[in-house]
């Protein structure tokens, strides 16, 4: 079997082998290394609808954004709150977007390539990588997997539960959406099984995606997420529409404790690497804030380091522990934190910005006996 040399070889050419790739490519002391994306399952076929909130008007994949909101709506029992979230927006990537920006990217560049043979193993052997394909055999000094094995996290004694959501993006005939904001959580919808709630990104006034969610142990039916799409649809519109378009998923909630480094010794990226924000499903601006340190490491030739506990962990197996146990405690901590705390506050929170002053101002205002029931 042929061996075949690369300077890099990214395992998954999904949302953090991409944007690995375009951080190592765009990186000021790239010198045309040559970079292997392998990834048999082509997951680019599957659209996504990937969110994320950022301050700066000059992101990098600001040329294919969807759509953008300047506000967020939370949905209550009593009415919906929206909110301007300056100096945040919420923005909006169609994943087919995504991968066309960044197999362009890869077209133009000679010195990356993408496969989508099988990998059959791969195992460290003194400074270097082997990796045995369906086709050949390579060698790589630098490695980044995004593999990783839902069995085994599913069945560690870590807090696991499922984010599950179906949603349309549907045309109605009226103008009955409001394009001005996103609401990223309405709690008006039933409330069983586990903590669920509406979700809906408005790309005008006669097209939006709506989603159902819910944070559960159990997997919710089909029927179960159409009978309340359609009773949502049916209470906030009121108007005939056509679904164009379907999305059904399911994001792990877990404080597994992923680690930097596969067993295989290859350097962990996005899900594999605890990208996901647990308690929120979010991932794709801390898979981007990864790729950027993991870029900066490669060419600055720096091990990276073992993730630490931080607090923030802490505060995450706390929600989900509430989630997991009393999901009616969980969903009424969620209610307070949005009604007490600022959008902005919230968003700062979530991506693990805040200080500990700004945090314990934060806790003050949710109920503190539910909180300290987790701990002991
Ligand atoms: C439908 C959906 C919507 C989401 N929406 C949002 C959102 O709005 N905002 C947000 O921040 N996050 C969102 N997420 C969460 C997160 O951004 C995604 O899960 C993200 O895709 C994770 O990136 P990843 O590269 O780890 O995984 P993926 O994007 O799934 O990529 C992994 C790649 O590795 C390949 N692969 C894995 N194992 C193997 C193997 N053994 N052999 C060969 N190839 C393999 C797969 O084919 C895939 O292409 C969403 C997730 C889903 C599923």
């Amino acid at each position: 079997m042929n061996t075949t040399n690369y300077d890099i070889v990214i395992l998954g050419g999904g949302c953090a082998g991409m944007q690995l790739m375009h951080q190592l490519i765009h990186h000021t002391n790239y010198r045309g290394e040559s970079i292997l994306i392998l990834d048999e399952d082509k997951t680019y076929l599957q659209p996504k609808s990937w969110c994320f909130w950022h301050k700066s008007e000059d992101h990098p994949y600001q040329s294919i954004f969807n759509t953008t909101w300047n506000n967020l709506s939370i949905g209550f029992p009593e009415g919906i709150k929206e909110k301007s979230i300056n100096p945040y927006r919420y923005s909006f990537i169609k994943s087919e977007s995504f991968f066309d920006f960044h197999f362009k990217e890869i077209h133009q560049n000679n010195h990356i390539h993408y496969s989508n043979d099988k990998v059959l193993k791969f195992e460290k052997c003194g400074n270097d990588f082997f990796i045995e394909t369906n086709q050949e055999m390579i060698k790589t000094k630098a490695l980044y997997s995004s593999f990783w094995n839902q069995a085994e996290v599913a069945n560690d004694r870590s807090i696991f539960l499922q984010q599950q959501f179906y949603g349309w993006e549907i045309y109605t005939d009226q103008p009955v959406f409001n394009p001005r904001a996103a609401t990223l959580m309405d709690f008006s919808i039933t409330q069983t099984n586990g903590v669920n709630f509406a979700y809906v990104l408005p790309h005008s006034e006669h097209n939006a995606l709506i989603e159902i969610t819910g944070f559960c142990e159990k997997e919710y039916s089909i029927d179960f997420f159409e009978a309340v799409l359609k009773q949502y649809i049916q209470k906030n519109w009121n108007c005939s529409y056509k679904i164009i378009k379907t999305e059904r998923a399911s994001i792990p909630m877990t404080n597994f404790t992923f680690k930097r480094f596969t067993k295989e010794g290859a350097i962990a990226i996005g899900t594999a690497a605890g990208m996901v924000k647990p308690t929120t499903g979010y991932a794709f601006n801390r898979i981007y804030r990864d790729s950027i340190l993991l870029a900066n490491q490669y060419f600055n030739k720096e091990v990276p380091a073992e993730f630490s506990h931080t607090r923030f962990k802490f505060y995450d197996r706390l929600l989900l522990q509430l989630l997991k146990h009393s999901p009616s405690k969980g969903l009424h901590i969620l209610k307070q934190l949005f009604r007490k705390v600022s959008y902005q506050q919230i968003l700062c929170f979530l991506d693990e910005d805040s200080s500990l002053f700004q945090e314990a101002l934060l806790f003050a205002k949710l109920p503190k006996k539910d909180f300290i029931k987790q701990i002991f």
